[in-house]
């Protein structure tokens, strides 16, 4: 799989990635982002949140995004 994971030590929780890709990225209860464990696989989800789950990744402000093979 292509893992989107968010680096919690690095994430300033500034809600970029929800508002840019919902489908994938939600704001805690620590008020940091992480990817939902449905939607966490790039290979797998549709072409469309696809895009936007690549948009918030490069527009996240502290590059906290990273989409790692496992
Ligand atoms: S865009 Fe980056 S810093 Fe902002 S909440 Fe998402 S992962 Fe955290």
């Amino acid at each position: 799989m292509q893992k989107i994971e968010v680096n919690k030590d690095i994430c300033i929780g500034c809600g970029a990635c929800q508002a840019i890709c919902p489908d994938v990225f939600e704001i805690n209860d620590e008020g940091l982002a992480v990817a939902k464990e449905e939607n966490n696989d790039m290979e797998k989800l549709p072409d469309e949140i696809k895009e936007t789950a690549t948009d918030a990744k490069e527009n996240c402000p502290v590059q906290a995004i990273q989409v790692e093979n496992k």
